[in-house]
Formats: C-alpha cells, structure tokens, sequence
C-alpha cells in the first residue's frame, strides 16, 4: 500500500487526485498553520474519496522559520523564511513509525520542482531518504512530481477546480494571510489555471 503526505496544499492535493493511494496520512507537528492544513487535508480527503489518518506530535519548540511558533531565526542553509531544518525528514520518519505495522511499501512526498529553494527539497535528499528509510523495512520514500512545477503538476493531474478549492497554503496561521510565500503561490497557481480557461480568476 502506498501512503500520500497531504498537508492540503496544492502539491500533495494534485499528487492525491491522480494517484489515488490507498490511504493519505496528515501530521499536525505544531506548525503555526495546522488547523488550516487539517481543515483542507481533510476536505480534500473526502473529495478524492481516499482514507486519511492524522497523527499529532508536538514539535514546536523545535522549530524554525516562518510557519513556526518560535520564531527563531532561519537557518542560514536556506534563503526561504518559510524552511524548518530537518522537518521534511522527521515527517516522512513518523508516517514510517506510524504505519509500521501496515503492509506499507510507499511513502508519497508532495516535492515538486522549486522546493530545491530548500536544502530537503532536492532529488539529492529525495534519494538520500528513500535509502535510509528503504533500509529498515523495504519502504521507498518517491516523490513522483519532483520534476515538475506546482502549475504543470495541477495542469497534468487534471485535479478539478472543485477540489482544488479547498487547498490551503498559508505558512502563517489558520487562515490564508494572502501575503506569504504559500499564500502568493497559490494566487498566481490558481490564476494561471483561470487563464487556462479563459476565465477571469
Ligand atoms: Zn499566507
């Protein structure tokens, strides 16, 4: 069985439309935008009509940058606001540990092309991963649309408007702040595809 990470952002929303994987997992870790991520992942769960499980774990204490409550300084291995050091390889640890009695043998990441603005959104990491966590228990780690954009992977997934609006990709809080990095993708997304239908966004 495959395991998609849904956060309800674009990416992971588009990767659980066209893949259909048997089940999609969401970890609340302590992120300032949590209850939006759950919201979405939850909606879109429905959607898609796929099983989703969430886990919560408190992590924030250990984080850093924008989308985390300590608002300790970004680590100087990322220009992004938004990085939290090591995050990407803890959550793809714990949905192994959570599934670990499961006949698992995929675990789906929503990297995409551009995430290499982070030092753990590279195919580099992506490889490095999936052989570490390969060797416990035979699980690969893939991230199937680390070659293509955000815009071209929703464009390909043909996931429709309907489920795409209830995506969420703020990095602030509970709610889209309409000004962050997450938010601003999302729009100019969203605006694209708009004009792909020759419609006014
Ligand atoms: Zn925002």
């Amino acid at each position: 069985m495959r395991v998609l990470l849904l956060t309800g952002g674009l990416d992971s929303t588009a990767l659980a439309w066209m893949l259909r994987p048997e089940l999609a997992l969401f970890v609340d870790y302590g992120q300032l935008p949590a209850k939006g991520e759950e919201r979405a992942a939850r909606a879109v769960a429905d959607a898609v009509g796929i099983e989703l499980q969430i886990r919560r774990v408190d992590m924030a204490q250990f984080g850093h940058g924008s989308m985390s409550p300590t608002g300790l300084p970004v680590s100087t291995s990322s220009r992004a606001p938004e990085f939290w050091p090591y995050r990407n390889q803890m959550l793809v640890t714990l949905a192994a540990m959570a599934l670990a009695a499961s006949p698992l043998t995929e675990i789906v990441i929503g990297t995409v092309a551009g995430d290499d603005a982070h030092p753990d959104g590279t195919l580099d990491f992506v490889n490095a991963l999936d052989r570490l966590i390969r060797l416990q228990a035979g699980v690969h780690v893939v991230a199937p649309a680390i070659g293509l954009s955000t815009l071209d992977l929703v464009r390909e997934s043909a996931v429709p408007r309907s489920v795409l609006g209830w995506t969420f990709s703020c990095h602030t809080g509970e709610w889209a702040c309409g000004s962050c990095r997450g938010c601003n993708k999302h729009r100019q997304v969203i605006e694209c595809l708009a004009a792909d239908e020759g419609a006014v966004p």
